[in-house]
């Protein structure tokens, strides 16, 4: 278990990481580690996430209320809280704008086409919420149906969220979606797309099943953070829209 320091640190070097690889532009995204049952690590309003320092960051209540910290919280917190509050497996999250994924969003198109094996295993697929205005109960009402059986949701017109046990399995997921996210274009600049078949959505699911049960944080390369909340999913009614996480995603979510 580490520190808050640590955690700390690792929200640092996330953070820079969001930057440099172009998932974020001037003070976009946000990120956050659940310290305890009342206490979230998160990233403050109005800074870039490439140039934060350990002391920038802000500790909130689960009503999003400041409990320590000299900057601001920021205005997108109440989507980590409504997360955390749904996912007790969930101890990190990041939300960022990276640009091939947000595309989509903002197409209105979700990533949940088996395309790519790996990310099958590690993500089952990416479903797009409906539209909300960032900072409202609108936005988290939209997220609400897809956060029990997704760990990596679209949000039209704004971004992606994703989150895993640890704030490290969260951001792996955001690149997956990401580099799934150039994946799919590809396809659709080629104009054509072959998503795998019955038959073998059938042997990954058996594949992913086994990743879950054997509590292994690392699937296969990028399909890594196999999160335990997809197996507690798994035992939940799935929102009547959304693709359950063992169906992969064959249905448009909108
Ligand atoms: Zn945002």
């Amino acid at each position: 278990m580490a520190t808050e320091r640590q955690y700390r640190e690792h929200i640092v070097r996330y953070g820079r990481m969001l930057h440099e690889r172009g998932f974020v532009a001037a003070t976009d995204g946000n990120l956050s580690v659940r310290l305890s049952a009342n206490r979230i690590l998160s990233t403050p309003t109005c800074m870039s996430k490439g140039e934060m320092r350990p002391s920038d960051l802000v500790v909130v209540d689960m009503e999003g209320r400041l409990i320590s910290g000299k900057r601001k919280v920021s205005s997108e917190i109440g989507m980590h809280l409504l997360i955390y509050r749904l996912r007790s497996d969930i101890k990190g999250i990041v939300h960022a704008h990276p640009p091939t994924a947000t595309g989509f969003a903002a197409a209105g198109v979700p990533l949940n086409q088996p395309l790519v094996c790996e990310v099958v295993i590690g993500l089952g697929s990416i479903p797009l919420a409906k539209y909300g205005t960032p900072g409202t109960t609108e936005l988290t009402e939209a997220l609400e149906p897809l956060v029990p059986g997704f760990d990596a949701i679209l949000m039209s017109n704004h971004g992606v969220v994703a989150y895993g046990a640890d704030l490290e399995q969260a951001y792996m997921k955001m690149e997956t979606v990401e580099h799934f996210a150039r994946i799919a274009l590809v396809t659709h600049q080629l104009g054509h797309q072959k998503p795998l078949g019955a038959a073998e959505l059938e042997k990954l699911v058996v594949v992913r099943a086994k990743y879950m049960n054997s509590g292994q944080p690392e699937a296969q390369g990028q399909a890594s953070g196999n999160g335990h909340g997809r197996k507690k999913a798994a035992a939940e009614p799935q929102p009547v829209d959304a693709s359950p996480a063992t169906g992969l995603g064959r249905r448009t979510i909108r």
